[in-house]
């Protein structure tokens, strides 16, 4: 077998051609792993650097780190705010991305017999191309998915880690179209089409690796944003099928050729992530005689609260976000959701218990904290969801509960994560202006309550400044958070640091509506002008400033413009917390 194989493909281990091919695939490995780690310490050198700019740091920032690609300033192609056609990287992140796509190009061509007859350069190039392109599965796997190691050590983001794996994944496409490209081309010339159809039908190593391209282009071609966005579910489920049919192809295509050991890799990766996710999934929400349980509760504007009372208690940090699962409404399905509040009890009710109460409770059409809870031994972690209602599960949801009389239900949730949290840290900032457009307020309460417990706790010192920007479209849209600004207000140090300006962007005159939530608390009416916003923050800059933002891409797009308009005023950090990818 592996002398049919040496003759078809190219070679075994020892081909001299193979030995080449693999010393390539080590290189490539190498340098993205090289790559990657000066990523990492340049991320770290940079979190480092708090005080007096200077212009070169200024220029790095406004040139590179934060400036998108093109100079209409947007990070997404959109046809409207509803659909992104493609997100556009940041010159950081294009600068990655070109220099993987100049490595594979620059080891795809490199020490290949050019002027060879044509059939043997052929079989250098599709072998060169084929090898390259399953070593790059060892990174793209890497970079897959909501548990990637790679996130978590170096603390980049979600949608940043999703760039990088759909570009490594188009150029695995690319390489893979060229592996076969290149051996239809020299079958075909010297043996004719008949021969060519001939070997799919009879011979299982080229019909494998007909699968195995064929799932790629199908992969290349249907991961567009567009799609992504209208049909999640659909993209995900047929992304895994495809996924298992190009690894599965390409498994028996490789038999006994040395590139395999990539694919063997990747596969354990894979498995390795499957299978934490799954141990990580039973030990959050199984402990002794406990398991995790949730409450939905209906809120103005489309909304809803998820309260979940998890099984193990944990130490929640800002900027995490989890991935929920509610079988008896979505199935094997999850969707991350960030946590927007939690409260730690030394409590913990049974499930019969928080059952009762809120029946109880629902005909007040009201719930608190302190009604689900019986006093008992034992510290637990109730953490909150606000989740705005879309088209899929969160619309399922919403229509279980409006079915309930007070627009409240028990639910029996598991919780994946939680994921997120490392990608920055506010703690060394003077003042810090928050950014939120509607439900993306749910990334930006705990950042706040973080620094202002630091502060009351004697954790954190000095003086501060925390601005809170928060657009919504209605005025109701306040109780979503209501309860836990005035828990922040209501802090010591909330008087003079915390303050708070909601633009209310549709049907508002400011007429009949007061507020009163006992804090340094604005109501404006239209759309929050982040330019006079930062400039009179840069005024009254305390220390280091940090500018985050969550929220539609537009304003996202906005406040980094903001940014780094400002950088030869004064140091300015920015970082982005959207919930798009
Ligand atoms: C890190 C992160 C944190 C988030 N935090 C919040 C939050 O605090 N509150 C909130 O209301 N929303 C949040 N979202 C968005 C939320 O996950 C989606 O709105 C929700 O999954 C939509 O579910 P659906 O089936 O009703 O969506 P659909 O109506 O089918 O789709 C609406 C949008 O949600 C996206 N989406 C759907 N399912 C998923 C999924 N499983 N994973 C990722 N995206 C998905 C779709 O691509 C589409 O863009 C967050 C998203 C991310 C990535």
């Amino acid at each position: 077998m592996a002398t049919v194989l040496s003759i078809r493909h190219g070679g075994g281990e020892s081909d001299p051609t193979e030995v080449i091919n693999t010393r390539y695939a080590w290189v490539l490995l190498v340098s993205l792993a090289g790559l990657f780690t000066f990523c990492a310490l340049f991320k770290f050198w940079f979190g480092s650097q708090k005080g007096q700019q200077s212009k070169f740091m200024a220029r790095i920032k406004k040139h590179l780190i934060y400036a998108p690609l093109i100079r209409s300033g947007q990070t997404e192609f959109r046809l409207s705010s509803a659909s992104v056609i493609f997100t556009i990287p940041t010159r950081l992140q294009a600068c990655i991305i070109f220099t993987a796509v100049v490595l594979n190009i620059v080891l795809l061509v490199t020490h290949i017999a050019w002027d060879s007859a044509e059939k043997s350069l052929f079989s250098l190039v599709r072998n060169r191309a084929g090898t390259l392109a399953t070593a790059n599965l060892i990174p793209l796997v890497l970079l897959a998915g909501r548990h990637n190691p790679i996130s978590s050590i170096f603390g980049i983001s979600f949608s940043a880690v999703n760039i990088f794996h759909r570009w490594l994944g188009r150029i695995v496409v690319l390489e893979a179209v060229v592996h076969a490209a290149m051996w239809l081309a020299s079958k075909s010339s010297t043996s004719g089409w008949s021969y060519v159809a001939e070997e799919f039908r009879s011979s299982q190593f080229i019909f494998t690796g007909l699968i195995a391209v064929i799932s790629f282009i199908s992969l290349g071609i249907h991961s567009p944003s567009i799609f992504r966005n209208k049909f999640y579910e659909t993209f995900l489920h047929s992304h895994i099928l495809l996924v298992c049919l190009a690894l599965g192809g390409l498994w028996h295509h490789l038999e006994e050729l040395p590139a395999r050991r990539y694919l063997f890799a990747a596969i354990g990766i894979w498995a390795i992530q499957r299978l934490a996710r799954f141990l990580l999934v039973i030990w959050r929400n199984c402990a002794l005689a406990k398991t995790t349980r949730g409450i939905v509760k209906e809120i103005p504007g489309e909304a809803f609260q998820i309260s979940v009372t998890m099984a193990r208690p944990w130490h929640v940090q800002p900027g995490q976000y989890i991935f929920i699962y509610i079988p008896s409404i979505g199935l094997w399905t999850s969707h991350p959701f960030t946590i927007a509040w939690y409260d730690q009890n030394e409590s913990s009710p049974t499930k019969e218990s928080s059952d009762i109460n809120v029946s109880e409770k629902s005909k007040e059409n009201t719930i608190h904290l302190a009604d689900i809870n019986v006093p008992q031994k034992s510290k637990e972690t109730t953490i909150h969801l606000i989740v705005k209602r879309r088209t899929g599960f969160t619309a399922a949801l919403h229509r279980k509960i409006q079915k309930t009389e007070v627009h409240i239900a028990n639910v029996s949730p598991l919780l994946e994560g939680p994921y997120g949290g490392k990608q920055y840290c506010l703690d060394t900032y003077g003042t810090v202006i928050l950014f939120a457009g509607g439900v993306g307020i749910t990334h930006q309460l705990l950042y706040a309550r973080h620094i202002l417990n630091g502060l009351e706790e004697g954790v954190l010192f000095g003086r501060r400044r925390i601005q809170l920007v928060w657009a919504i479209r209605n005025f109701e849209h306040i109780e979503w958070v209501r309860s836990w600004l005035e828990c922040l207000f209501r802090l010591d140090r909330a008087k003079n640091a915390f303050h708070v300006q909601i633009f209310i962007t549709r049907d508002y005159n400011g007429a009949n509506d007061t507020l009163s939530l006992g804090g340094n608390l604005r109501l404006f009416s239209g759309r929050p002008d982040v330019d006079s916003i930062l400039r009179c923050n840069v005024d009254q800059q305390v220390g280091p400033m940090a500018v985050t933002s969550c929220g539609p891409g537009t304003m996202s797009d906005q406040v980094r413009k903001a940014c780094i308009d400002y950088q030869f005023d004064c140091n300015i950090d920015y970082f982005e917390g959207n919930y798009c990818w």
